[in-house]
């Protein structure tokens, strides 16, 4: 399975509670555990203006290239702008189109970035520049190469971007589960929205995925599943007020991709956020979702 990564994700982002150092360390951590070969390793071209355009408005895209974001839009990220956070998220945006491509010919393929699910076609917010995943879908259904795609969004937060963009559109389903009582506190409605009451622990968290995941394939039949694998629902995380441990979070994993299997759906993986106490269980977290795809890529190759 190939892993869809470049150094330049780093958001560039300094001392903040989104750690973007996150990717390269997830990156020397799957091959320091010996999970990857640096062979495995693929890096994407950014995404064309064109690709982004799929989905936001040229005034949006304009104002970010020419750095004219008023003071309000600025604040609303929550990031510090930067020419290389432009650089990074249309880089992003390009290995989640990567990664789609990859999902469809191998079973499965992890962007080591992307997710960046609170971002709107007009605006940015919530760490979110421009939406990743929104634009690899729309790219891939432009090219023909799926017709039907399906969001599964574990991020602790729920996925208003996503549910925005997509509002509406029969092609494209949007399941997003996440903790009511925390950010985006506006929600706009997704295909299927799981809202989890505070302090939820595994067992409940998983019956809940279940009931969600049985609920997706039975609205749609996909050729594509795009998952958004927060590390956030973890139970040290900073910005998250779930109880998920670490085994939990895998177990999590392993059920999004044995119900894809299932269903002989391919999946293309981005990490989303993590703002665990301690980083390196963030980097243990989104490593461990990437060495559960590789094993799911080549048991569901046919
Ligand atoms: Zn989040």
């Amino acid at each position: 399975m190939k892993i869809v990564y470049a150094d330049r994700y780093d958001l560039n982002l300094g001392a903040h509670v989104f750690p973007s150092a996150k990717y390269k360390l997830a990156h020397d951590k799957l091959i320091a555990d010996g999970a990857a070969r640096p062979e495995d390793f693929v890096e994407p071209q950014p995404a064309s203006d064109a690709d982004v355009a799929l989905v936001h408005t040229s005034e949006y895209i304009r104002k970010l290239k020419t750095r004219t974001l008023s003071y309000a839009e600025l604040l609303q990220l929550e990031i510090p702008y930067s020419p290389e956070l432009i650089e990074a998220v249309w880089l992003s945006a390009g290995g989640s189109i990567l990664a789609g491509q990859l999902a469809l010919t191998d079973g499965a393929a992890v962007n080591l970035g992307g997710g960046f699910h609170h971002a709107f076609p007009d605006h940015g917010e919530g760490f979110c520049v421009i939406h990743d995943v929104a634009i690899a879908i729309r790219r891939l259904q432009k090219d023909g190469a799926i017709r039907a795609a399906l969001t599964v969004d574990c991020d602790v937060h729920q996925g208003n971007g996503t549910a925005a963009i997509f509002h509406g559109d029969p092609s494209v389903f949007t399941f997003s589960m996440h903790q009511e009582n925390n950010y985006p506190f506006e929600k706009p409605p997704s295909s299927l929205d799981i809202n989890l009451a505070d302090g939820v622990e595994d067992s409940e968290y998983l019956a809940a995925l279940e009931d969600g995941l049985k609920q997706c394939f039975a609205a749609l039949e996909p050729d594509l599943l795009f998952y958004l694998a927060g590390a956030d629902p973890y139970r040290e995380d900073q910005l998250g007020g779930l109880r998920l441990t670490l085994h939990g979070l895998e177990l999590r994993d392993r059920m999004v991709f044995e119900k894809a299997r299932q269903q002989g759906v391919p999946v293309a993986v981005t990490l989303a956020g993590g703002y665990a106490r301690h980083l390196q269980d963030t980097v243990r977290i989104h490593s461990n979702t990437a060495k559960i795809a590789k094993d799911f890529a080549t048991v569901s190759r046919p």
